[in-house]
């Protein structure tokens, strides 16, 4: 092997470290480094973890999560409250509400929120599912989306198309603050904004 080619494999694991969320060039270097230093401890374990991740981890026709299973396996647990279903934007969300063991009914995952600027309009998000499963043994759809513009304009949206399917649209209250996104909140003003929740 060359050395440019070798320089070049090398920066192209740099490039793509970069692309990770929080991760600039400095820090995506810094992480390669790490990772080439320490093969047989973390390049090489981490390399298997990703391929398996690649090959095993599929979305959830149903509510959009992620899983090794289709239907995931919250989708498909018999012990889980059939009436809710728990709207958030992202899989992150999903993920924070579990942690916290606040809900015990089904999600929907939106992939985002509305957003005309950036070209993310209805058809970009996972909605047409979401007004297919608003029907029986469904009752309720809690709108847990983020308490920012964009979270509360695509509530608002959501609330108009699920009008008129005999659902109950509520969403988080107390709890949430302005600004706040749901990934980085503590399990108790989850708690809180769950049991508080209105009708919209
Ligand atoms: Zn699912």
């Amino acid at each position: 092997m060359s050395k440019k080619s070798a320089g070049s494999e090398i920066e192209r694991l740099v490039q793509l470290l970069a692309r990770l969320p929080g991760l600039g060039h400095r820090s995506a270097r810094k992480a390669a480094l790490t990772l080439l230093k320490k093969r047989a401890d973390l390049l090489e374990p981490l390399a298997a973890a990703l391929t398996e991740a690649a090959a095993k981890i599929v979305e959830c026709q149903t509510c959009g999560n992620i899983d090794t299973v289709n239907p995931c396996t919250i989708c498909q647990d018999p012990r889980r409250d059939q009436t809710m279903i728990v709207v958030v934007e992202e899989i992150g969300d999903l993920w924070a509400l579990e942690r916290a063991g606040v809900v015990s009914g089904l999600y929907h995952v939106l992939g985002g929120h509305l957003s005309p600027l950036d070209g993310i309009g209805p058809d970009q998000l996972n909605i047409g599912r979401l007004v297919e499963r608003a029907a029986p043994p469904a009752t309720e759809i809690l709108l847990a989306l983020n308490a920012t513009v964009e979270g509360q304009s695509t509530a608002h949206y959501l609330t108009e198309q699920l009008h008129g399917r005999g659902m109950t649209v509520t969403r988080l209250a107390q709890g949430v603050p302005m600004g706040g996104e749901l990934d980085y909140l503590d399990e108790g003003t989850l708690a809180a904004a769950i049991k508080s929740r209105r009708t919209l």
